[in-house]
């Protein structure tokens, strides 16, 4: 029986620029890998617009990990593709896997401009023209002066984007579609069309644009030893895409069971049971549902009804395709989760069956003006690696205080009973499956015992804004 996997989003926006992620990343390997995670989710490492600052969306060229001389540097804001590479394998060696950020919407930090017609359409509305076509100077030609035709021959030219969002002829700042682009079907429907999202957006109905991601995915995985992806912007792209794309580089590696994850920005479980449907389940999706219920919740000073706390999500409806998280490194620059909630909201995320849970490095490590949650984080990894098994019951069914029971399995016998509260503290009794067992509470807010009944149930505790979960002893 497999042991619970735990992603780590191993960056955020403002870790130091200074080129020493993959390294540090290398060191703290074992100790994750220990602690419970089991894979990491890696920032893009292609060389990006504003080079070694870049968090990396802002891709440039796909084909530079930090090897050429590009964006006045040879590194990328993580390091350099050696020590990149060295990264991975030390993840590797310690059993963890590597996801790696991959950014297909876009490219940024074009080399030259291309002279073409383009009509100006709305921001609001994407498929309404809002004026006549006009020759506009596009940042769309990439030649890549500093790579040549290592790994790849391939040019870009306008021909390769459906639009851009500046005329550098007159300093324009519209969204202009490309001669006689159209916006790709079916993507998000929000402003008309979200095909486009930023910077010179790719025309994946272009046979050459699709040949290249393709050769590009099994260049990628063959020369880093990935074993899987966070899809970005997966909204913005036509959903079609992703199938052909994964059929693609799966098939190239039938025996790596790549992994792949979406970040379908929407916290509607309409629209992202939509997109698994069109995708045909290939790819999991972040939880943005249960994200925004947990901020809710969150900012709620104990006023929220925590019996809805997994309503209408992605962890409730398709478990075995949500990946669920806190926080992000674009929540992390506007609202997180209160830190007062973030050790209820991980319990609920780690310790309960279905879901894939990520957690994100500030939270672990702590950050500038963050504070780092590791103890709390270590008891919950911990319980979730050992105990977070079998059948799960459910009590939510308070205000308040909610909580669940598993029951172990045969590898894992031990079971857990986890309770907590967004209001003041409290009790439940809830069924354990295990008759006059002992259990105490793995993360010390509660001390002392709690002894089950003859009929396998206990009266289980937890304080107030708090959790605790109770392994049988
Ligand atoms: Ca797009």
């Amino acid at each position: 029986m497999a042991t619970n996997e735990t992603l780590m989003q191993y960056f955020h926006w403002d870790y130091p620029a200074d080129g020493t992620l993959w390294g540090e990343m290398a060191r703290n390997a074992p100790d994750l890998a220990r602690a419970g995670v089991t894979a990491l989710w890696l920032p893009s490492p292609c060389k990006a617009r504003e080079g070694y600052s870049d968090v990396g969306y802002g891709v440039y060229d796909l084909w530079d990990l930090g090897e050429f001389d590009q964006k006045e540097s040879v590194r990328t804001k993580y390091g350099t593709r050696v020590e990149l590479e060295g990264a991975i394998a030390a993840a590797h060696a310690a059993s963890l896997r590597i996801y790696l950020d991959v950014i297909l919407n876009h490219k940024a930090g074009a080399d030259a401009t291309d002279a073409v017609l383009a009509t100006p359409v709305s921001q609001d509305n994407r498929t309404i023209e809002i004026g006549p076509p006009r020759e506009i100077d596009a940042w769309t030609s990439f030649t890549f002066p500093g790579r040549g035709d290592v790994y790849s021959s391939f040019k870009w030219d306008w021909s390769h984007f459906d639009a851009v969002d500046y005329d550098q002829r007159t300093s324009a700042r519209e969204i202009f579609r490309l001669r006689d682009k159209v916006f790709e079907t079916p993507v998000d429907p929000e402003r008309g069309n979200f095909d486009y999202l930023m910077f010179a957006d790719l025309d994946m109905s272009n046979a050459g644009v699709r040949t290249e991601l393709n050769r590009w995915a099994e260049w990628l995985v063959r020369t880093l030893n990935i074993d899987g992806f966070r899809l970005d912007a997966v909204k913005h792209i036509r959903f079609s895409f992703f199938n052909e794309w994964l059929d693609a580089v799966r098939g190239a590696f039938p025996d790596r069971n790549l992994f792949a994850v979406g970040e379908y920005f929407s916290g509607n479980l309409a629209t992202l049971e939509w997109f698994i449907e069109q995708t045909g389940q290939r790819l999991s999706l972040f939880d943005f549902p249960l994200y925004f219920n947990l901020r809710a919740a969150s900012e709620s000073s104990g006023n929220f009804d925590m019996r809805n706390l997994l309503n209408d999500t992605l962890l409730a409806r398709s478990p075995t395709l949500a990946a669920t998280f806190i926080d992000n490194h674009d929540t992390y620059r506007e609202r997180t989760i209160q830190d007062w909630f973030k050790p209820l909201a991980y319990a609920l995320i780690l310790l309960r069956e279905g879901g894939q849970p990520c957690v994100f490095y500030p939270d672990y490590y702590g950050a500038p003006g963050r504070p780092s949650h590791r103890q709390i984080l270590d008891q919950l990894l911990q319980a979730r690696r050992d105990h977070a098994y079998g059948p799960q019951t459910d009590y939510f069914d308070h205000p308040d205080v909610v909580g669940w029971t598993r029951s172990g399995d045969a590898e894992h016998p031990r079971a857990i009973a986890v309770l907590l509260s967004d209001g003041p503290g409290g009790s439940k009794r809830m069924n354990a499956n295990r008759p006059n067992r002992n259990f105490t509470d793995a993360t010390g807010n509660v001390s002392g015992a709690i002894t089950t009944g003859a009929d396998g149930w206990g009266e289980f505790r937890c304080n107030g804004g708090s959790v605790s979960v109770w392994v049988e002893q």
